[in-house]
C-alpha cells in the first residue's frame, strides 16, 4: 500500500500541463509561431552573456571535481559571501555567509522553511491571494493548515483581512512580492501596517509570528524607480526565499538560497534550516551554479522585452474594457474575465489558438493568468485575438 495523498497529488489534473499538451499539439499542426502560449513562466528572455561566460571559464579553467563535487550542506563559503556582499551593498545589511544557505532554487528554500518551522499539525501557514498554486502542496505536504486571505480588489494587501484571520497557531505568512499571478509589487506603506501588526500579535500571542518572502522576483520591477519594500529590514522575524530561476533566467539549473538574519528572534532557526535541508534530501546546491552565482551575483536582469510586453498588453486589453490589475514587476497579468468565469475565457481562447490559464489554482476563478514571458510578436497577436473575445460576450 502507498500513500494516498501522494497518488492523489502525482495524478491530479494539472490545467497548466493540459494547456501545455494542447499547445504542443496544436504547433505540430499550425506551426508554433501560431500558438499564443500565454501558460508557462518560463523566463524569454535567455540567460545574461555574464553566465554563459562563467559556466565556459570555469569549466575550461578548472579540474571537472572542482565543479562537480559536492559542497557543504550550506553551500561554498566564496558563493555565500559573494551573495551577502550584494545584500550589503543594496540594503545597508551585515549579513555573512553563516546567515546564508544555498538551494535548489526557491521551491526548496520554501519547503526547507515550511519543514523548519511547522513544529505541529496546528500550525497555520497564511497565505494571500492570487498565490502561486504549489504553496498548498507544500504547506499541507508539511503538516500545517493553509489558511487563505484575499487581497482588495487592486490585488495589495488586505492588512484588515489579515488581523481577522490571524490565530494564536498562526505560524507564518507567505509574502511573495513582485507577485505571480498578478504582478502587482506590495506598497511599502501596506507592508509597514502588516510588520506593525504582527509585531503586536507576535507579543500578544507570545511567539514570533515569521514572515516568509518568496522572492524569485525580486530584481524583475517594470517601472523605473519603483522600489521592492525590503522586508527584513522592516521586521525581524523574516527569512527570505530567492531564486535566480527568473531574474537570471536559469530556472532548469535550480539555484537560489534562504535567509535567515540574524535579527530573527530564535536563535535556533536556521540551525532548523539546515536539519530541513538534510531530511529533505537535498545534500547540497549544484555547485556548478553556485561558482556562477559567486562571479554574477551583481549582474542585472534585461528586463526590456518584459517591460514593451507589460505596456503593449496593459494598454491595448484596458482599451478593450477588459479589467487587469496594474502590474509592476514580474512577467504575469491577472485578467478578470468579461463575465467573472475565467475558466469559460480560457476554453473560448483556445478555438484562437490562444491558451491562458484560469485562475481558480490561484485563489480566483474571476481571474485568469497570461504570462507574458513570450515574444513581444505573440502579445501584439494576441490584443486581435482579445477583441473578438470581448465581442462573444456583448
Ligand atoms: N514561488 C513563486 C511565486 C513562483 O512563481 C515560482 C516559480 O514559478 C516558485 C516559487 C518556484 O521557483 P523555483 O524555480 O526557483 O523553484
Amino acid at each position: 500500500m502507498v500513500s494516498q495523498d501522494m497518488i492523489k497529488l502525482g495524478t491530479a489534473k494539472s490545467v497548466i500541463r493540459e494547456l501545455a499538451a494542447f499547445g504542443a499539439a496544436r504547433s505540430a499542426v499550425v506551426g508554433a509561431e501560431n500558438v499564443l502560449d500565454f501558460s508557462l513562466g518560463n523566463p524569454s528572455v535567455p540567460a545574461p552573456k555574464e553566465v554563459q561566460d562563467a559556466i565556459v571559464d570555469i569549466i575550461k579553467n578548472n579540474e571537472p571535481k572542482v565543479y562537480h563535487s559536492y559542497s557543504s550542506g550550506a553551500g561554498h563559503d566564496a558563493c555565500r559571501t559573494a551573495i551577502a556582499n550584494n545584500l550589503n551593498k543594496r540594503f545597508g545589511t551585515d549579513y555573512t555567509k553563516d546567515n546564508l544557505l544555498m538551494t535548489c532554487g526557491a521551491a526548496a528554500s520554501l519547503n526547507i522553511v515550511f519543514k523548519a518551522l511547522i513544529a505541529s499539525n496546528d500550525d497555520e501557514i497564511m497565505v494571500l491571494a492570487p498565490f502561486f498554486p504549489e504553496y498548498t502542496v507544500w504547506i499541507e505536504g508539511h503538516g500545517a493548515k493553509q489558511v487563505l486571505v484575499p487581497c482588495k480588489d487592486d490585488m495589495q494587501l488586505n492588512v484588515e483581512g489579515i488581523r481577522e484571520a490571524l490565530t494564536p497557531n498562526t505560524k507564518a505568512i507567505i509574502v511573495n512580492s513582485p507577485n505571480n499571478p498578478s504582478g502587482v509589487i506590495y506598497t511599502k506603506e501596506e507592508v509597514e501596517q502588516l510588520c506593525a501588526l504582527l509585531v503586536e500579535k507576535s507579543k500578544e500571542y507570545g511567539h514570533p509570528i515569521y514572515l516568509i518572502t518568496d522572492e524569485p522576483y525580486r530584481e524583475l520591477v517594470l517601472i523605473d524607480g519603483l522600489e521592492v519594500p525590503f522586508i527584513p529590514n522592516m521586521y525581524d522575524n523574516t527569512v527570505v526565499c530567492y531564486s535566480w530561476s527568473k531574474s537570471l533566467s536559469l530556472p532548469g539549473e535550480r539555484i537560489g538560497y534562504v535567509l535567515v538574519p540574524n535579527k530573527v528572534e530564535d536563535k535556533m532557526v536556521m540551525a532548523a534550516v539546515a536539519g530541513a535541508a538534510r531530511v529533505l534530501g537535498y545534500v547540497c546546491a549544484p555547485t556548478l551554479l553556485q561558482m556562477v552565482i559567486e562571479r554574477c551575483v551583481d549582474v542585472d536582469p534585461d528586463l526590456t522585452v518584459y517591460k514593451k510586453n507589460r505596456d503593449l498588453l496593459y494598454d491595448g486589453l484596458t482599451k478593450l474594457g477588459y479589467r487587469v490589475a496594474k502590474p509592476a514587476g514580474a512577467f504575469y497579468l491577472f485578467i478578470e474575465a468579461p463575465d467573472g468565469d475565467s475558466e469559460k475565457f480560457s476554453e473560448k481562447a483556445k478555438a484562437y489558438d490562444m491558451l491562458v490559464v484560469p485562475g481558480t489554482g490561484f485563489g480566483s476563478k474571476a481571474h485568469m493568468r497570461l504570462s507574458y514571458c513570450v515574444e513581444t510578436e505573440k502579445c501584439e497577436k494576441s490584443l486581435a485575438v482579445f477583441e473578438k473575445l470581448m465581442a462573444e460576450y456583448k
